[in-house]
């Protein structure tokens, strides 16, 4: 399923491996590793699991020597692996010189992530970002200008609000920062292109941490270049505030055609899964209608008609159970991952929200006999009773999936 009314050819499309992003292309779902990239078994591990839980790139930091001698032995360790997901390469303060000392580095990485505000001041600047391009056009790599308001190059800044200071009616603060951040993007994007990096080699983005000056921010960058951009809201935070304003943001900017990949930066809790960004940024994307990654329940809140807490064990299991099968069921089934599956607390929505789903169940509500009717297609197919109502709508949920998505 995808909305045709949102249009996303305005832009360039730029190839990462075999990864198309841009030019009208699904929007590409992204993350990044919080290992130490000089651990090359973690890291591998780490970036594994990401792509096993969908991440169609995985950016790994790049920040030492010792990490950048890794970067091959992880690349060999996850095509060993069977994993082929493109790695991206991110750099600050001296990836000039990682780039150029370690040529099997800058080989292994299919995209390089340069932050302009990050790369050294005035002409030491200039040159280093020569340097990491001239590696990029070497090895015939993509490039992001990935600007970030928390380490926006302060000199431009001052000089654009100099500048703003001389105007009849100077413009807000604000205002003048995000047009610094779109500002630092462009600017870089033409050096490179100046430097011989081609147009359709390179992404843009300009992250910060409001909501309200993303969109203000990306709504700009999006009139004034075609290059793809990558959005995300930087620093989001942890759990559901993060989950809540990366949403926010980004599914305005989708919404508008706005975003060729996305990442969703979310602080995990102690000991929480990495992959929850990448289950957040597939979730934004397929309740909008923009892709669809995995089948996706359909729950109700529960009410006072819910008095056990059989009805979420049972919406919780089968979302579970959904996405742990989805690594084998993507390689074995056709459109399995449009599958609506629906998990109703009571006889009040439940019949009817059940038939509407490919597959459902209607528990039973307090007071009510104890039978859950099972849906499928619309039909009623069967009632399951007793204990063991959970084992055997699982089974019913698979051998639909067996029979509905079978490639033919
Ligand atoms: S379907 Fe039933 S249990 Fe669920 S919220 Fe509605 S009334 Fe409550």
């Amino acid at each position: 399923m995808s909305h045709s009314f949102i249009s996303r050819c305005r832009t360039q499309c730029v190839h990462v491996g075999d990864v198309v992003i841009g030019g009208g292309a699904p929007v590409v779902v992204q993350s990044m590793t919080n290992t130490d990239t000089a651990d090359a078994e973690g890291t591998a591990r780490q970036v594994y699991e990401l792509a096993q839980a969908g991440s169609e790139l995985v950016r790994i930091t790049v920040n030492t020597s010792e990490a950048a001698v890794q970067v091959p032995r992880i690349r060999k360790m996850l095509d060993d692996m069977g994993c082929a997901v493109p790695l991206i390469g991110d750099f600050h303060y001296n990836g000039h010189r990682l780039l150029t000392e370690f040529p099997e580095c800058a080989q292994a990485l299919a995209k390089y992530r340069i932050n302009p505000g990050n790369v050294g001041k005035n002409r030491k600047g200039e040159d280093q970002f020569a340097m990491m391009i001239a590696v990029a056009r070497q090895y015939d790599k993509p490039v992001r200008i990935g600007v970030n308001w928390g380490s926006l190059d302060q000199d431009l800044v001052a000089r654009l609000m100099d500048e703003n200071a001389k105007l009849a009616q100077p413009k807000e603060v604000a205002g003048i920062t995000r047009e610094a951040l779109i500002v630092s993007a462009l600017d870089s994007a033409k050096r490179a292109e100046e430097l011989g990096l081609p147009h359709d080699r390179i992404v843009l983005s300009c992250k910060v941490s409001d909501v309200q000056d993303l969109i203000a921010v990306y709504r700009e960058l999006a009139q004034r270049c075609d290059y793809p951009l990558h959005l995300g809201l930087t620093e989001a935070g942890m759990g559901s505030k993060g989950i809540v304003a990366s949403t926010a943001a980004l599914a305005v900017l989708l919404q508008q055609g706005i975003g060729d990949t996305i990442r969703v930066s979310l602080t995990p809790a102690p000991g929480g899964a990495r992959t929850d960004e990448v289950v957040v940024a597939q979730e934004i994307l397929q309740t909008m209608g923009l892709r669809s990654f995995a089948p996706m329940v359909t729950a109700c809140p529960g009410c006072g008609r819910t008095t056990s807490t059989v009805f979420q064990e049972l919406a919780q299991d089968i979302q579970n159970h959904l996405r742990a099968q989805m690594p084998v069921w993507r390689e074995q089934y056709t459109g399995v991952e449009e599958m609506t599956v629906a998990v109703m607390g009571c006889i009040v929505n439940g019949p009817g929200e059940s038939k509407l789903a490919n597959i459902g169940i209607s528990l039973p509500g307090t007071g009510e006999s104890p039978a859950a009717p099972v849906y499928a297609d619309g039909e009623k197919v069967t009632t399951l009773r007793g204990d063991h109502i959970a084992e055997e709508f699982t089974r019913i949920v698979n051998e639909y999936v067996a029979r509905k998505y079978a490639r033919k």
